[in-house]
C-alpha cells in the first residue's frame, strides 16, 4: 500500500531534481540561478510555502531552506545539498492533502492512507474528530514524520473582507507587472480605492505596515495559527495589538506596492504557509 502511494505522489519534477542533482551533486546556493534552482522552488511550493518561482535563488528562498533545515534538524546554512534535497523530497512524498467526502471517517481514511488515526487527527490539530465537513481539507502525514506543522481543519467562519470581482485566484499566475510565472498566495478583489476592508474574522492585530510589493497591509491573528493578510491598502484604520470583531473595518481599499490598479490582495495563512482562501470563505 504504502509503496504504490509514495511512487504516485512523487511528482515528475522530484524525478527531474534528482537527475540534475546526482551523486556529487553540485550544491545550490543562494545567489544561484537556472532550471535547478526553478526545481527547487517547484519543491518548496509544493510543500505549500508561498515563494516567487523565477529560477533565481535569493534571500527569499534561503529563507524557507533555512527554516526547513532546522526544523528538520540539519545545520540551518541555506546550502542545498544531498542531505537537504533528501529531506525534501521525503516531506513531499510524506504529506498528502485531501478533502474530505461526504460518506468519510477516519478510520477509513488512516486505512487508506496506512497510518493511524491518532497521526491524522493530532496533525490537523482536530477537535472534533469524530465530525469530518465535506469540502474540509486535512492533512495527512503518511509517514511517522510530521514536522510541518500544519493544523487546519477547524475553519474559522469568515466573511468576504470586500465584495467585489476575483480578477486573479490562488495558484500559478502570470503575474500582471513582473510578467513572469509566480505562485500567488492570495486572492486579489477588485474594489475602487477607499472601499472599507472588513476584518474576514474576529482576531488580533498583529502586523500593520509597508510590505514591499504587497504595499501597505494588515496582519490579524485567529485562533489555530490561522492569519488572515489585506494588502495593497491606502490606508490601515487599525493599530498593532488591537482586538477586532468580525466585520469591523480595518482598513481602506488601495493600489500600494506592485499593483496594476486597486484591489484587496487578501490571504490565508496556517503558520507559514497559505491556503486557498475560496475553500475558506462562504
Ligand atoms: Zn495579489
Amino acid at each position: 500500500m504504502r509503496s504504490i502511494l509514495k511512487r504516485t505522489l512523487v511528482p515528475c519534477f522530484l524525478l527531474a531534481l534528482i537527475v540534475v542533482l546526482p551523486g556529487e551533486a553540485r550544491v545550490l546556493r543562494r545567489g544561484m540561478q537556472g532550471n535547478e534552482v526553478y526545481a527547487l522552488q517547484e519543491l518548496l511550493m509544493e510543500l505549500g510555502y508561498d515563494l516567487v518561482v523565477d529560477g533565481v535563488f535569493g534571500s527569499e528562498t534561503e529563507k524557507l531552506i533555512k527554516d526547513i533545515q532546522r526544523a528538520v534538524g540539519l545545520t540551518p546554512d541555506g546550502l542545498v545539498g544531498e542531505k537537504t534535497i533528501e529531506k525534501l523530497n521525503h516531506l513531499r512524498a510524506s504529506i498528502v492533502s485531501y478533502t474530505v467526502q461526504q460518506g468519510d471517517n477516519l478510520t477509513k481514511l488512516a486505512n487508506r492512507y496506512d497510518t493511524t488515526v491518532t497521526n491524522i487527527s493530532s496533525y490537523n490539530g482536530l477537535q472534533n474528530p469524530d465530525r469530518l465537513l465535506p469540502g474540509q481539507v486535512l492533512y495527512i502525514p503518511t509517514d511517522s514524520i510530521a514536522i510541518l506543522s500544519r493544523s487546519l481543519t477547524t475553519r474559522l467562519r469568515m466573511q468576504w473582507p470586500v465584495k467585489g470581482r476575483i480578477s486573479s485566484g490562488y495558484g500559478y499566475r502570470i503575474h500582471p507587472v513582473l510578467k513572469a510565472r509566480h505562485f500567488h498566495g492570495g486572492i486579489d478583489i477588485a474594489a475602487p480605492e477607499g472601499t472599507q476592508v472588513k476584518a474576514a474574522a474576529s482576531g488580533t492585530v498583529v502586523g500593520v505596515g509597508n510590505r514591499g510589493n504587497y504595499g501597505l497591509a494588515v496582519v490579524l491573528e485567529h485562533t489555530g495559527g490561522v492569519t488572515t493578510w489585506y494588502g495593497h491598502t491606502s490606508k490601515v484604520l487599525v493599530r498593532l495589538g488591537d482586538s477586532v470583531k468580525q466585520g469591523q473595518t480595518i482598513a481602506l481599499v488601495g493600489r500600494t506596492g506592485l499593483a496594476t490598479g486597486p484591489h484587496l490582495d487578501f490571504r490565508i495563512k496556517i503558520g507559514d504557509q497559505t491556503v486557498d482562501p475560496l475553500e475558506w470563505l462562504p
